[in-house]
């Protein structure tokens, strides 16, 4: 066991200053609370939970400063023109490129804020479209790299097995393509190395048939799928189900906790009510679907019908929870012209946009992934994020604005003010050094060379 004096430590019910931890050898929380526990290792700073990143393609790591041109023969750039930018670079990759990319988007997401991760894996095939000896090759190296970084990891393999509603898959998304049993079989393997989501792509990629039978075949634990996230993929689910892809989804998948929905950005109050009424989580990537030109998420409506929700990195174009919850905040204030319209008056006992934003995002990520994680409780995981009070963006704050200072001003030039980071017990950062960087940046570049010339 071992025993910490946090400066502040927050908890649900709120801060304690100073708030003592207990922690067991396997790195889960014995206690937390305001009794002094003797020989207690302090921890200066803002001792907060570390968060659950629900929604990641840790190897679009690769195409940072790389797809954010206007492609040849483009005059216009969507998501789609963006797509073939990625395909090219995902043909070519070799499970150790695999590896190493991911190693490099989980130690940025480790310094970031990010305990944990669900990654949303698809690439499953050799380049030429023919399965790995092991068809697990590529999965494991996810595990690989997630192990290098001590982040913790549900895996999503992702089923993917069709171009389009009606449309057989093209020819560049042969590394994705499983049958039932095939993923089936990914999915049992995948057990043995830690928590696994169910992951059909999304109803464009997946028939309507087949998401059915994996939902019989898979009966429980968390389903991660992508909805709504372009107003011509809920014109393509129109057309060719009869419903938008939330709705559909309301109507014949039986949409409950288990599930998460990433993106859902292009709904409709009805949608909206019936997603929060599930319980289900919305997987919202701000920063991505921001970089993408996708849209915005209704968030003061859903919040409004109760509706839970957490957040991904998604691209990994930026890495931080700091950026993620400020561009989830000024997205929804551009679109209103109002300030801080995620917080009802009175709500929560505090009217920080930082802290609800902040505490929501947590408990939705921790339902996502299905871990106990999000929050520093008896029971959980021992996931812990330091913020530094001398870095730039907390000079001066206290424990009652220093989410706030951190979500609004954490990019402020000089030290990023996430300073420490523990993932189930152990410390993976410290001062704002992982042990492995080096090695793990060396081989990053390595890859990066060798794709792009
Ligand atoms: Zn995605």
């Amino acid at each position: 066991m071992k025993a910490y004096r946090a400066d502040h430590l927050l908890l649900d019910a709120g801060w304690l200053s100073p708030g003592y931890l207990a922690v067991t050898a396997d790195g889960l929380i014995a206690a937390a609370g305001a009794a002094p526990i003797a020989r207690a290792e302090g921890i200066a700073g803002y001792v907060l939970p570390g968060m659950p990143n629900l929604h990641s393609h840790a190897f679009h790591r690769g195409l940072v400063g790389w797809a954010d041109r206007l492609a040849p023969g483009q005059a216009v750039e969507t998501l789609w023109s963006w797509r073939e930018t990625m395909y090219r670079f995902m043909l070519a990759l070799e499970p150790e490129d695999m590896e190493a990319l991911a190693a490099q988007a989980y130690l940025d997401m480790v310094r970031g804020g990010f305990t944990s991760v669900a990654e949303f894996h698809y690439v499953h095939h050799q380049p030429d479209g023919r399965p790995y000896a092991n068809l697990a090759e590529m999965s494991e190296r996810i595990v690989a790299a997630a192990r290098a970084v001590g982040i913790g990891l549900t895996l999503a393999p992702v089923l993917y097995a069709a171009g389009g509603i009606g449309t057989p898959p093209q020819e560049d998304q042969r590394r994705f393509l499983l049958d039932l049993d095939g993923y089936l079989a990914l999915v049992e393997t995948m057990r043995r190395h830690g928590t696994v989501a169910i992951a059909p792509h999304s109803l464009r990629a997946v028939p309507a048939q087949l998401l059915l039978g994996l939902l019989a075949a898979a009966p429980e634990g968390p389903v991660h799928i992508h909805a709504a996230e372009r107003t011509e993929e809920v014109e393509e689910c129109r057309a060719g189900l009869g419903a938008a892809p939330v709705e559909w989804l309301l109507a014949n998948a039986g949409l409950d906790q288990r599930w998460t929905l990433v993106h859902a950005t292009h709904i409709t109050d009805a949608e909206r009510a019936g997603l929060a009424r599930a319980g289900a989580v919305a997987g919202l990537c701000p920063l991505t679907e921001a970089n993408l030109g996708d849209g915005r998420f209704r968030l003061r409506g859903y919040r409004r019908d109760g509706g839970r929700f957490g957040i991904g990195s998604d691209a990994n174009t930026l890495i931080s929870v700091a950026d993620e919850l400020r561009m989830l905040e000024y997205g929804q204030r551009l679109h209103h012209r109002q300030r801080n319209v995620v917080v009802a008056p009175g709500e929560e006992a505090t009217e920080s946009p930082g802290r609800v934003l902040f505490d929501a995002a947590r408990r939705g990520g921790a339902q996502a992934l299905a871990q106990p994680v999000g929050a520093i409780a008896a029971g959980r995981r021992a996931d812990l994020v330091v913020l530094d009070p001398e870095a730039p963006a907390l000079l001066g704050q206290t424990e009652r604005t220093a989410l706030d200072a951190w979500v609004i001003s954490g990019g402020m030039a000089g030290a990023s003010p996430v300073r420490d980071v523990m993932v189930a017990g152990r410390w993976v950062v410290r001062d704002r050094r992982h042990e492995a960087e080096e090695k793990i940046r060396e081989r990053f570049v390595a890859v990066m060379r060798r794709h792009h010339s």
